[in-house]
């Protein structure tokens, strides 16, 4: 089976990110916002048959992590009560995707994170995610102020609610910033990959792993700049007297491979040991076009794997076992869903 770890719903109905855009318009204007737009399942059919399923179908894949587009979780606009109506409608779109087409999505929550507030408020939907969707990760944002970067790191207490409740319901978080709003960045090309750094390096000098000794996350996109820069962070920690670095995270940090060129993902697999690698394209994502160089789209990243010099248990870890180890309650609701199977 091949499971790929990161997807997001960048396809749904059009009626849904305009009620965002009338939302946030009509909190600017302090006014309540307009009711939720109707969107039938067979609208929602439409964008995943002729999108993601497609796509799945083409590259031979089976089942996709999904969870809501990221750019479009714009933390930084509104409030917190703006934040928590957008999660909540997102979350249950992904969870009527999961419902339509249950062999091949499972889901994964945006959090209704707000810049300066205190992520405590995520916990009511955490729980309404895992409990009546059956989701079995979360998307965290270290930047909820979309590239200003105002809220406490991520080895600050502040963030550790959030945590508890990730041992709780044994589900990973995977870092993952959204828009950015601050012009100095590009939000695909240098917020996330920056977003990606910066969680790593913040665990990587904190006592979370020392205070949750079975948390997981994954940082996205390869890792950012983190395995290209593996002996960096070796002689960090080292100068830091923190140990060795494959002690310090290996068993609580995970790496995805959202990289769009061969010679990255062999980089990647070559610095990471292949147990903390999860197979990932965020397909229909940030890197829409096809390589010249190679005639295949960027963004399909199994054919990079296939190139590997791996063997083909290594490959299967990476392609599927992996990901079943990393999110706790992934092989009970693959048992579930496929029992609901269409
Ligand atoms: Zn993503």
């Amino acid at each position: 089976m091949i499971i790929d770890c990161h997807g997001h719903y960048t396809t749904a109905p059009r009626q849904h990110e305009g009620w965002r855009n009338e939302q946030i318009e009509a909190h600017k204007a302090g006014k309540p916002p307009p009711p939720r737009p109707r969107m039938t399942d067979d609208e929602i059919r439409e964008t995943i048959v002729g999108g993601q399923l497609k796509v799945q179908r083409e590259r031979g894949t089976d089942l996709t992590i999904f969870s809501p587009r990221a750019a479009g979780m714009g933390h930084h606009l509104g409030d917190a009560s703006t934040s928590e109506a957008w999660a909540s409608a997102c979350n249950e779109l992904i969870h009527r995707v999961c419902s339509l087409f249950p062999k091949n999505f499972i889901g994964v929550a945006m959090l209704p994170q707000s810049a300066r507030v205190s992520p405590k408020n995520c916990i009511p939907e955490i729980d309404r995610c895992v409990n009546e969707y059956g989701f079995v990760g979360i998307n965290l944002n270290p930047d909820p102020s979309g590239g200003h970067w105002q809220d406490p790191p991520l080895s600050d207490r502040y963030w550790y609610p959030v945590y508890e409740k990730m041992v709780e319901h044994d589900i990973p978080a995977m870092i993952h910033v959204s828009a950015a709003c601050n012009p100095a960045y590009h939000t695909t090309g240098s917020h996330y990959l920056n977003g990606d750094t910066v969680g790593f390096n913040q665990l990587m000098t904190s006592s979370v792993f020392k205070d949750f000794p079975t948390i997981k996350f994954i940082i996205p996109h390869g890792g950012g700049a983190v395995p290209y820069h593996w002996g960096r962070f070796r002689g960090l920690a080292q100068d830091a007297k923190l140990g060795l670095l494959t002690d310090l995270v290996l068993r609580n940090i995970f790496f995805d491979t959202c990289v769009y060129h061969l010679p990255g993902q062999q980089l990647l697999a070559k610095v990471i040991p292949v147990d903390n690698i999860l197979f990932a394209s965020e397909m229909i994502g940030a890197v829409r076009g096809i390589d010249p160089e190679t005639g295949y789209h960027y963004d399909d990243t199994k054919r990079y794997i296939d190139q590997l010099a791996l063997s083909a248990e290594d490959k299967a870890k990476i392609f599927e076992a992996n990901a079943r180890r990393v999110y706790g309650r992934l092989s009970g609701m693959i048992e579930k869903q496929s029992a609901r199977g269409v």
